[in-house]
């Protein structure tokens, strides 16, 4: 069976369960650009099951297409606080098997939690120091979003959760 999906409408509002297609950039405080869907296709999501981090939701919550949308939203409302917790020092040893151990350098650390990825962020003879951190916490996150069309979600997308066709899953 195929199912092409809805037409989009113009006067379609950004709500629970439509599919939008945006482009954004998303820059940090300083101006620099950390994501951006210029140049390419629009980013596909479907509104209102997480698929964006919350806060952007919210803020394109009513939105219809052309809209502009800017908005700024606090590390809490982000990837969350900086914990200095997430930030331990390790034995070197505790990672023989890797030879080559450097800044920048991203593991998959094991804990009680499960596993979860940290990224090297200091190497001494002894000492690795590792930040389990995502990259953007704590940073303030500046996104410029533009509406470029909005279209009902199929039965199948809401089940699903995600948007299907072009710019989503299952291609
Ligand atoms: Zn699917």
């Amino acid at each position: 069976m195929t199912c092409l999906p809805p037409a989009g409408d113009s006067l379609m509002q950004v709500a629970q369960d439509t599919v939008v297609f945006i482009h954004y950039t998303l820059t940090d405080d300083a101006g620099k650009t950390i994501d951006s869907s210029a140049g390419g296709e629009p980013l596909a999501y479907l509104h209102g099951n997480g698929n964006l981090i919350p806060g952007l939701e919210r803020a394109l919550e009513g939105k219809k297409v052309g809209d502009l949308v800017s908005v700024r939203l606090s590390p809490a409302e982000g990837y969350g606080e900086y914990d200095q917790e997430l930030v331990q020092s390790i034995p070197r040893r505790a990672l023989r098997g890797i030879d080559d151990v450097y800044v920048g350098m991203q593991l998959q650390a094991q804990s009680e939690y499960g596993s979860r990825t940290v990224v090297v962020t200091d190497v001494t003879d002894d000492t690795v120091t590792i930040d389990g951190n995502h990259p953007l916490a704590g940073q303030h996150l500046n996104f410029e979003v533009r509406i470029e069309s909005v279209r009902p979600a199929t039965d199948e997308e809401i089940a699903h959760g995600h948007v299907h066709g072009a710019g989503g899953y299952h291609g």
